[in-house]
This record gives C-alpha cells, structure tokens and sequence, in this order.
C-alpha cells in the first residue's frame, strides 16, 4: 500500500490530503501537525477576536475524527524536523512523548506554511503577540479578556495589521499602527494607501516613516514602543511585519527555493526532487503577469495548489496555471481590494504602461445609499492590455475586483473590458459599472 505523508494540517495539506482520498481510498494518509489545531480558517480569527465571530470553534473546517472517519491519520503536536529524500523517510518529533521516529513515504507533501518574522526588536514578554497561528488567537483572546487593555500598538500595517485595527477599534481600544513604510498597505500604490489612511484617522493614530528600536519592558510587559522618532505608550503589542516559508528544516535535500526561503514548485506542485511536492504558504506560485515565479501568503492560493496536488497524486493530470496576487480586505467601513500588478510594481519591472484613477459611484447615484469609490486601472501603453487594478471604497466596491481579476487572467484589453456586458439596475450599479468607467478612460 502507498504511504502518502503529508507535513502541515492546515489549508495546503489538508486540500491535498482531502483531494487525494476522494481520487483514491487504498492509500495510507498520514499527516503530521507540529501545532494543537488543524483544517481551521485562519482568516476567521480577527472576526473571532473582535466578536464578531463568537465561537473559534466554528473557524475550524474539520475535526481529527472527521479526519479520521474519512481514512486520514493526523497525529498532532509531530513536527517533522528532517527529511531524508534518498531513502524516503522523515523524521518526526512527537511533542507530547518527547520522542522521535523515523517514518518512511512513498510521496511526501510540504504544507508548512509561513510563520510570523521575528524583528530583531522583539522580545519575550506577556503582552506582545504576532497573530498567525489559532493559538495565537487563543492568547491573545485571553490576554484581552483578563488584563485591562487600552492602548494597542500594531507594528506593521499590511493586510493582517490593518485586519487587527478594526479589531481592536471595535474593541474599543485606541489603537496607534506603526509602519516604516511610507504608507500602510505597501502592495498597494501610495494615492490608495494614503486615501484609507485619510479616511481612518480621526479613528486610528497612522505613524508612518517610523522604524522600531525597542519594546521597553517593566515587569514582563511592555509599557511603549520606542521608535527612531517616538515613545508610544502600549498595553498591548501586536507585530505583524511579514512572514516567512517554514521551510528551514529541509536545507539539506537540495530543494530549489525562491530567496525567501518559498519552495520552487511546477504547475503540478512537483518540487525538483522526486516524489516530493509542497503547496500552500510554503510554496511558490507563477505569476502570469509577471511571468515570474513569486510567494503570496493567500488562503485562496493553497486551497487551489492543495487541491490540484491531491487530484493528481489521486491519479489524475491537473495543472494549476498561475496567480495574479487577488486580494481583499476590509478596515472599519472600508472596502479595499488588488489583483495583477500595481504602478509600482510596474515601474519595478520597466513596463510600458499607463495607468488611471478613477472615482465611480457603487450604484445611481439617484437610489439610496450611493457612495463612491475609486479605482485605479494600470494597462500596457501599446496594446492596452490590463495589468492589474485596485479599488477602495465604502459598499460594494471591494469584490468588484474579480470583475478585473477574470480581465487580466483573459488578457482582455481596456476596450473588450468597456464593452464586457456587466449587470446594470439601479440598485447595483450605474450603467456603465463603476470598472467600466475606469476602463473607459483607459481606452
Ligand atoms: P498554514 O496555514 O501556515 O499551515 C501550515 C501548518 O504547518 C501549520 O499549522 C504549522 O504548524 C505546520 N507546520 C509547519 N512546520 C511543520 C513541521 N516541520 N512539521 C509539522 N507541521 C509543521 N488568506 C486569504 O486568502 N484571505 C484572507 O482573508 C486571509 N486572512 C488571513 C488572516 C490572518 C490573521 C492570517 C494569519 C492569515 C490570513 N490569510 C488569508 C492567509 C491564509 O490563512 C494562509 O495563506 C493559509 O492559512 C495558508 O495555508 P497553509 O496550509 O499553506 O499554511
């Protein structure tokens, strides 16, 4: 019987796993999880610690026994510390016993994901958090139910960060972000970055251009956070600057990796050494528009790379063709979204291209409620094909990105978009949709 031996139990590994049973029930499925949790929405948690979500139970997708009950084995707190990929074994450590074994594979998966990047400036203590993992959100859930919390500082303002400030906002908290950027939002341009940064700050302290030297403590516990131009007092400190691979215990197998440390995989989530595949965090993903192989942290892309993975160890011949980096988020009453390249990235690249803001209604402008938002269209100059777009805006803004999204994985060009035959009634949209708009100026 095929030992298929899976490293990681969360939205990779268990797309894969699940994928696999569907296609094939003889094989042996082991996955081994170095964490307490597995198959939960990591996505779910700043809702479940705002409140808005009331139980973290029901972030959880599947249970060990629904796991089992369907063929597959997870064995919890196992992390597998070495893989020997010439005679296909690993080595796992089990957390509880204190004990480690060698475990033979047939196929091996790496769904290890990413873990939050420590700072040099971070310390140990009772009152600083990154929020990654749902144990983290189970402590910090704890800390905020049992300590008095009034002032959170959140260092970093990407997509987690900003998540975070309306968390702690509806918490009550006064909340200051600390970002050495020039904006928050960094894989957004700055006019949209700044525009939420504008329409946040009666609410939120934005303390941009700012690098953190040190967390001063007093007792196990940070009091402020001390900065190249501040002191900012804090009760709680939340760092989210980014993540990196978990990747570093596979240095010896000669795996090919992106700089940071993302294992380089094809359209079939084949690395290049045999019978070992990775999909998820951990992994790479071609980009299609930059033509580049590139690592986003998104829960849509390890779905899909789980998924494809599963299917084809099942037997099957699935290729995943690429990303374009959608995403969306929302901050308080904001809606912001992405998908394709911005300006920047653009002029990092030395494209030839244009680009166009607008600012469009959400619907007529006659029928309640209307709001506008705005979006920016980036196109190649020539052949004016889309590139990439953001929107910002109060309703019903942010998931018109996917109207973008299938434009650019189309390669359609700012006219066939102008021309798209979208939805029109008064109470979604304007005759001509708010993305047609953009594209219309484009064209
Ligand atoms: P992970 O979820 O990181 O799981 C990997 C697992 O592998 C971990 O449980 C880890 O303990 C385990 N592991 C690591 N090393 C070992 C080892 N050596 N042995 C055994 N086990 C190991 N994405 C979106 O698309 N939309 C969102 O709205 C969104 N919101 C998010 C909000 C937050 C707060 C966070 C933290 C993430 C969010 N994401 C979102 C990202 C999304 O959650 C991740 O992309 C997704 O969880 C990645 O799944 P994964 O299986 O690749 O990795």
């Amino acid at each position: 019987m095929k030992r298929i031996i899976v490293i990681g139990g969360v939205a990779g590994g268990m797309s894969a796993a699940s994928q696999l049973r569907r296609l094939d029930q003889e094989a042996e499925i082991i996955v081994f999880e170095k964490g307490r949790d597995v198959s939960y929405s990591a996505c779910g948690m700043p809702y479940y610690l705002s409140g808005v979500v009331k139980e973290q139970e029901s972030l959880i997708a599947r249970t060990v026994d629904e796991f089992k009950e369907r063929d597959i084995t997870v064995q919890l707190q196992h992390e597998v510390k070495e893989v020997n990929h010439i005679k296909k074994y690993v080595v796992v450590h089990n957390h509880q016993t204190n004990e480690s074994q060698e475990v033979s594979y047939d196929e091996l998966i790496i769904a290890t994901g990413a873990s939050a990047v420590k700072p040099p400036f971070m310390i140990d203590a009772q009152n600083v958090f990154s929020l990654k993992t749902l144990e983290d959100s189970t402590n910090i859930h704890r800390y905020l139910k049992e300590e008095n919390v009034q002032k959170v500082v959140i260092i970093g303002g990407g997509y987690i960060g900003m998540e975070l400030v309306e968390t702690m906002h509806l918490l009550g908290k006064q909340v200051s972000v600390i970002e050495r950027g020039n904006h928050i939002l960094s894989m957004f341009d700055e006019e949209i970055a700044t525009r939420i940064q504008g329409e946040l700050k009666n609410d939120i302290a934005f303390h941009v251009n700012e690098e953190v030297e040190e967390l001063i403590a007093d007792r196990e516990k940070i009091t402020a956070v001390r900065t190249n131009k501040n002191t900012h007092e804090a009760d709680l400190v939340i760092v989210n600057v980014g993540v990196k691979p978990n990747t570093s215990f596979l240095e010896r197998n000669g795996i090919r990796m992106l700089e940071n440390g993302a294992i380089l995989i094809n359209d079939k989530m084949e690395t290049n050494v045999p019978h070992l595949y990775a999909a998820g965090d951990c992994a790479s993903s071609y980009h299609l528009v930059l033509k580049k192989p590139v690592h986003f942290s998104l829960g849509t892309i390890a779905n899909k790379q789980g998924r494809i993975l599963g299917a084809n160890l099942g037997g099957e011949d699935k290729h995943f063709p690429g990303v374009i980096g959608t995403s969306i988020l929302k901050v308080m009453d904001l809606e912001v979204a992405k998908t394709g390249i911005t300006e920047k990235e653009a002029k990092a690249e030395n494209l030839q291209y244009k680009a166009v803001t607008v600012d469009a209604y959400n619907h007529t402008p006659y029928y309640p409620d209307a709001t506008k938002m705005l979006v920016k269209l980036i196109y190649e100059k020539d052949t004016h094909i889309i590139l990439g777009a953001q929107i910002m805006g109060k309703s019903e803004a942010a998931k018109r990105i996917d109207v973008f999204a299938t434009a650019i994985t189309a390669r359609l060009t700012t006219e066939q978009l102008t021309m798209l035959d979208l939805s029109y009634a008064p109470p979604f949209a304007t005759v001509w949709d708010a993305v047609q708009i953009a594209s219309q100026k484009a064209t």
